[in-house]
């Protein structure tokens, strides 16, 4: 019932804010209109499992329930996957920097974590299609009117998330102090102690701290740095990528995913590309 209020509140805000423009701007009606109910494969062998890492600060992708259980858009997400692929979805928790080596160590079968596709990461792991469309953004102090773009970035004190897409934009400013954090509340939690002049960090997660994290006394430049797409990694040449990728086609032809993605953000998907090429990093 609490995350329930929780999640309406964020889902108001969100469509109302910037993260309407900034990330929503264009999207398009889904085309989906089957049946909402997903078509759970035949069959339920011991061996049907998909153990999935995820690290759960990174709200409202996944994060700990008020119950300690994870949930999340991603959550929901890979859980719809395994309906409609007839397979058990097991969630571990693990810091976001090991996740890729826990998927090149085989000890998960995938990971799930608002996890940017890009070509670095395409060298070591598999990705699936793109599953959500996101970007980077600036936090600030509310009362900074200097910092406006990336530019005047220049020598600034940054915090981000270790291992994050964020965390490589920030090595590239000139002369930036940066912090990197475990995850991306401490480094939001950072900036809003007044240790840090900025944190560089997808859009909607920033947004969701701002809002329903109680993180007080920022804002949001109103301005993505990056379009991003996130994927599913699996370890390179994982016959499960191709189940994930069944899933996530089942689930976006028969509204399933458009109905979670309601559910947490309030508006309609954005088209998705079937396929994506990560530019050159
Ligand atoms: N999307 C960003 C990345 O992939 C951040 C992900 C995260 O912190 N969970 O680097």
């Amino acid at each position: 019932m609490f995350m329930k209020i929780k999640r309406s509140q964020f889902v108001r805000r969100f469509s109302l804010g910037i993260a309407a423009t900034l990330l929503v701007s264009a999207c398009s009606p889904s085309t989906s209109g089957g049946d909402a109910t997903s078509d759970t494969a035949t069959g339920d062998s011991a061996d049907k499992i998909i153990k999935v890492g995820t690290e759960p600060a990174f709200a409202p992708f996944e994060f700990q329930g008020d119950g300690g259980e994870i949930e999340g858009f991603d959550i929901d997400l890979f859980n719809a996957i395994g309906e409609a692929t007839g397979y058990e979805i097991r969630f571990e928790s693990l810091p976001f920097d090991g996740l890729i080596p826990a998927l090149q160590a085989n000890n998960i079968d995938a990971a799930i974590s608002g996890m940017t596709i890009t070509a670095a990461r395409s060298q070591t792991v598999d990705f699936s299609q793109p599953y959500f469309k996101a970007g980077l953004a600036i936090a600030i102090a509310e009362d900074n009117n200097e910092v406006k773009s990336l530019d005047d970035l220049a020598g600034k004190r940054i915090a981000v998330a270790i291992g994050t897409t964020g965390a490589a934009t920030a090595a590239d400013i000139d002369g930036a102090k940066v912090t990197t954090f475990d995850n991306a509340p401490l480094a939001l939690q950072d900036l809003a102690n007044g240790n840090a002049d900025a944190v560089i960090n997808d859009a909607p997660v920033t947004l969701y701290a701002l809002t329903e994290g109680g993180v007080q006394g920022l804002k949001v430049i109103d301005q993505l740095l990056t379009e991003e797409f996130y994927g599913i990694a699996t370890p390179k040449g994982s016959d499960k990528l191709a189940v994930i990728n069944e899933g996530l086609t089942t689930i976006i032809e028969n509204g399933t995913y458009a109905e979670i993605y309601q559910e947490w953000f309030g508006v309609e998907p954005p088209e998705l590309p079937a396929e994506y090429e990560p530019p050159a990093d």
